[in-house]
């Protein structure tokens, strides 16, 4: 499988990149997501011409602006190079699918990095890193995650989910624009967009039927915002076991009345928490190989991302 283009923070692939002149290596981007990923590493602050190590910067409330600057010397303000670097670095990162950074940095944090007064103290208010923001600004619909955010088994599922999705958009729609590549993308999206959000998967359906008359551009474009804000949201086991009731409703025909109540049995035991959603969406795939039409066979939910991460085994 070709890997997707990812962008990260360079210090996390062991670039010794940081004000310190060290790394903040992640194992799990370098070792285990890496057999999906390939990794374009950026460092802003390099890329602007700041040495390692460096002075250490960080944010600082200026009336009404966020500005960054060194932190023994507010004078030294490296504000508008980060942005201009971020917007030329733009064209470049046209095609990745997802972007990790490293929290709680002034350049690349993606929220909550800590924002300062001009005497030193801290200003009681926090922020997202300045290069970071504006690719976010420019980029909107780009999953962007934090590293340490990662650890957490739910926004892990919930960022690369975005990330093969957003990887399958780009091929297949983006790639050659044409009205009929996305209906038949959001037909295999439908239930994974349900899982996340059910008025989205209303609202999404109601667009791609577009009454409203949108050129193929438009149409693609509000569709792809639509959709990329629509699995930001994380999903939750009642709205997992409704897509999951959806789907068993193609099944229902073909199961045994046995086999029907034991897939039952294990959706509710999932909703219940006692097991993870890796049992119902097994047994149900089972059953899809051997009685699924084509349409439901076809559903991204059922396998939105490689079984080998085990993803779905702890949520
Ligand atoms: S600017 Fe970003 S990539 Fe460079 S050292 Fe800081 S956090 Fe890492």
């Amino acid at each position: 499988m070709k890997k997707i283009p990812i962008a990260i923070s360079s210090c996390l692939m062991g670039n010794e990149v940081r004000y310190d002149g060290g790394h903040k290596q992640s194992k799990y981007c370098l070792y285990t997501l890496s057999d999906w990923f390939d990794y374009k590493p950026i460092c802003p602050e390099m890329g602007i011409g700041m040495p390692a190590p460096r002075p250490p910067i960080h944010l600082v409330e200026k009336g009404e602006q966020i500005r960054v600057v060194q932190v023994d010397d507010h004078d030294i303000d490296v504000t508008d190079e980060l942005k201009d670097f971020a917007r030329k670095r733009l064209p470049d990162l046209n095609r990745i699918s997802g972007y990790i950074v490293i929290r709680n940095s002034p350049s690349c944090g993606m929220e909550r990095v800590k924002v300062y007064h001009d005497n030193g103290n801290p200003a009681g208010k926090s922020t997202h890193g300045t290069y970071i923001g504006e690719i976010m600004k420019q980029r909107p619909e780009l999953p962007v995650e934090e590293e340490g955010r990662l650890q957490d088994p739910k926004l892990r599922e919930n960022f690369i989910t975005r990330v093969f999705a957003y990887e399958d958009f780009q091929e297949n729609v983006k790639a050659a624009p044409a009205v009929d590549q996305l209906v038949k993308f959001h037909s295999r999206y439908k239930y994974l967009v349900m899982a996340h959000c059910y008025e989205d998967y209303k609202e999404l359906g109601r667009l791609v039927s577009n009454q409203d008359g949108l050129s193929t551009d438009k149409l693609i474009e509000q569709y792809e915002q639509g959709l990329m804000r629509s699995l930001k949201k994380i999903a939750n086991a009642k709205s997992h076991s409704n897509v999951l009731y959806h789907i068993l409703g193609y099944l229902k025909e073909c199961l045994t009345s046995n086999a029907k109540q034991e897939l039952i049995n294990v959706i509710e035991q999932y909703r219940k928490g006692m097991v993870t959603l890796i049992a119902p969406v097994t047994l149900i795939n089972h059953y899809i190989k051997q009685f699924g039409n084509e349409y439901i066979a076809s559903q991204a939910y059922l396998d939105p991302h490689p079984i080998e991460l085990g993803l779905r085994n702890y949520i």
